[in-house]
């Protein structure tokens, strides 16, 4: 399987294409939000020869959104995330413009992915892991053949993600990060939603909120 990540929007936000051999991709959190993202995503798609074949969402924070109705207008494809997210996506419309993104387009989901649910594309799994606090469905996608994990904003490099937005709670997270995620090898490279890579021996160790030695 193969990786390519991009970085999008006023919040760079980390966006996701994982495709292989076939060719098949998935898209994860599309921030794209103006004509030259979105060109950079699609021209890679197209110069790749990729078939996206489905729209997954960790979580639909306005970051990880913007360029949701983009992907499913160019593709056809459908849109994947949790179902306890879709409120947090019916609300985006209305603080949009607000975020500066006056021309926000809607979407909504058409198939709910529940906890533990093997999510296929060409010959790949993506395993859904629920890890809730910084918003209330937010899931990771672990791909256990290549030990990747697509992590949203629940933990970051020396961080962890917020709580202090609707629907989060801050003991929700520190819990799930510890029981669910840090439940993976340690090899394993978290992919999050901002900034860079990490691995979860890693954090497991350093980080300073959920880590041996955790200072918050
Ligand atoms: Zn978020
Ligand atoms: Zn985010």
């Amino acid at each position: 399987m193969q990786l390519k990540s991009f970085t999008f929007n006023p919040f760079m936000e980390n966006t996701y294409v994982l495709f292989d051999e076939t060719k098949k991709a998935v898209v994860i959190d599309p921030g794209c939000h103006n004509k030259q993202e979105r060109g950079e995503l699609f021209d890679f798609i197209q110069s790749q020869g990729l078939v996206p074949v489905k729209l997954l969402n960790t979580h639909c924070h306005i970051d990880h959104v913007l360029g949701n109705a983009f992907i499913q207008n160019s593709y056809d494809i459908p849109l994947w995330y949790h179902k306890d997210e879709d409120p947090i996506l019916k609300s985006v419309p209305a603080y949009a413009p607000n975020y500066g993104f006056p021309h926000f387009q809607e979407s909504s989901a058409d198939h709910f992915i529940a906890d533990g649910e093997i999510i296929k594309f060409g010959n790949q799994q993506l395993k859904a892991i629920l890890v809730p606090g910084h918003s209330p469905g937010h899931l990771v996608f672990y791909h256990e053949a290549s030990k990747i994990c697509i992590g949203g904003d629940t933990l970051f490099q020396g961080s962890i993600g917020r709580t202090d937005l609707p629907g989060g709670d801050a003991d929700t997270l520190l819990n799930a990060i510890k029981e669910r995620l840090f439940a993976l090898p340690n090899d394993v490279v978290v992919f999050p939603g901002h900034g860079p890579e990490t691995t979860i021996g890693v954090e497991k160790i350093t980080n300073p909120f959920v880590g041996k030695n955790a200072r918050f």
